[in-house]
Formats: structure tokens, C-alpha cells, sequence
């Protein structure tokens, strides 16, 4: 007998989970509003068309299905075999009828989120790895899975914008980012703050807090995050040393 609701019952990722299925509805809109001849145009993503995009979602929903299946069963089942066999999926997908490019996401979604459902309490505790290699709970690919889907809807280019992404997701990323800069410091120098109205992350900063005469990126949270993430410097500033403004340097690497 499977539970026809979630197992978990912690609020808290309850609350995340509920984040993951509002973003892969989002996404699913946005892939929904293309014909099948607009799958075959670019996107925010260099080198990557639509397909690409949507193929990479769909492999990526049952690359993290393989995560909660190994956190369900103990049976180590990594994301994907090796990172040229994720890239060689990518690119096979790329090239699958646009039916069956749908059917893909579609069907790896529902995959992920039955996997979700299934997993008892006990064992959104237990250890997995991500693909670049990190040990992180179970509890964790709900979010990998929600970064994905709510900044890939943006990259199909359609209209969606990082003002779609809701509050709490742009923050969390944002201290994803900014803490992998700072990881591998890649931000010295760099100072990221973050304007706007409360609950939108106003006076959040990030970043290096200790130099003394740092380049200073703002914006509203949305605008931030986008810079953050690499997709574009629309909507941020740049002041810092010698000049009260400047031309916004391109973020470090994220991923
Ligand atoms: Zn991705």
C-alpha cells in the first residue's frame, strides 16, 4: 500500500516540498506555452537550446529520484554515472521528439515527487552524494531539485523572470552562491547587498564583509541573484574603489 500523502511530517520540509512542486508547476507552464518548433531555440543558456533545457530538467528529476531511492533502500545509487555520461544524456535528450522531450519531463516529475511522498520520516536523514560530490541528507535534494526547476524556467526564455522566483528561494540562493564564492574565494574584494522592501531581503549582505574598499553590487533581490547566478547584470550597480560607479563586473563562477 503507497501513502497518498507525503510520509514527512517535519513543517519544515513540508514547506520545501511544497516549494519544489509550485517550481516544477512553473516550469511545467513555461514549457507548456512553447510550440513544438520554439523548443528548438536558444536560451539564457549558452550553447543550449530549449531541449537541451528541457532534457536537463527531466534527467535531473530522475538523477535526484536515484538520491531518495538510495536514501529509501540504502543501496548507493549515484545521480549519474560520471559527469561526461550526464552531458551525453543531455545531449541525447536534446534530440528526442517533442513529444517525448514532454513525456520526459512529465514523467521523471511525477517520478521524483511520488519518491518524495514515499519516504518515511526515519530516512530523509540519511546520508546521500550529490553529483559534485558533497554528502548531504536526503532532506537536501529537495532543494537541489527546487534551485533547478525555478532558475531553468527562467533560462527557457519565455517571459518567466527572477521576479517570479519567490522570496525565500532568491535568498537561499543567494547564500548558496555567495557561500561558494567564499568557499573558494572567489569573492575577495566583492561586496554584494541587497536593496528593496522588507521580506524581499532588504539589507542582506553578502559576500567579502571585510574589505576595506570593496566593489559594491546592488540591487533588489531579484536583480542580485540573477547577476549572482550568471544570467545577466540588468537591474544591479557597481560602485567601488576610485569611482562612485563603475561597469558591473560579470560574477565569479557559481557551479
Ligand atoms: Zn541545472
Amino acid at each position: 500500500m503507497v501513502a497518498r500523502h507525503d510520509l514527512a511530517t517535519d513543517p519544515g520540509l513540508q514547506e520545501e516540498l511544497l516549494q519544489a512542486r509550485r517550481g516544477t508547476a512553473f516550469f511545467a507552464r513555461k514549457l507548456n506555452e512553447l510550440t513544438d518548433a520554439e523548443l528548438d531555440a536558444g536560451t539564457r543558456l549558452p550553447g543550449w537550446t530549449r531541449r537541451h533545457v528541457v532534457a536537463h530538467v527531466g534527467y535531473n528529476a530522475r538523477a535526484i529520484a536515484r538520491l531518495v531511492e538510495w536514501a529509501a533502500t540504502g543501496v548507493e545509487t549515484p545521480m549519474y554515472a560520471s559527469p561526461e555520461a550526464r552531458n551525453q544524456e543531455i545531449n541525447f535528450g536534446a534530440t528526442l521528439s517533442p513529444i517525448a522531450l514532454r513525456n520526459l519531463f512529465d514523467h521523471s516529475a511525477v517520478h521524483l515527487s511520488v519518491e518524495w511522498r514515499d519516504l518515511p520520516d526515519a530516512n530523509w536523514a540519511n546520508d546521500v552524494r550529490t553529483a559534485q560530490g558533497r554528502t548531504v541528507p536526503a532532506s537536501e535534494t529537495v532543494w537541489m531539485r527546487t534551485r533547478e526547476v525555478w532558475i531553468h524556467a527562467v533560462d527557457l526564455d519565455n517571459g518567466a523572470t527572477f521576479n517570479d522566483i519567490p522570496a525565500p528561494v532568491l535568498e537561499r540562493l543567494l547564500k548558496d552562491i555567495t557561500g561558494a564564492w567564499k568557499t573558494r574565494g572567489t569573492d575577495a574584494g566583492l561586496l554584494v547587498k541587497v536593496m528593496g522592501t522588507a521580506g524581499n531581503g532588504a539589507g542582506l549582505t553578502f559576500g567579502d564583509t571585510t574589505a576595506a574598499d570593496p566593489t559594491i553590487i546592488t540591487g533588489a533581490l531579484p536583480a542580485v541573484v540573477e547577476w549572482a547566478a550568471g544570467r545577466g547584470n540588468s537591474g544591479v550597480t557597481a560602485a567601488g574603489p576610485g569611482a562612485p560607479t563603475q561597469e558591473v563586473p560579470a560574477a565569479p563562477a557559481w557551479i
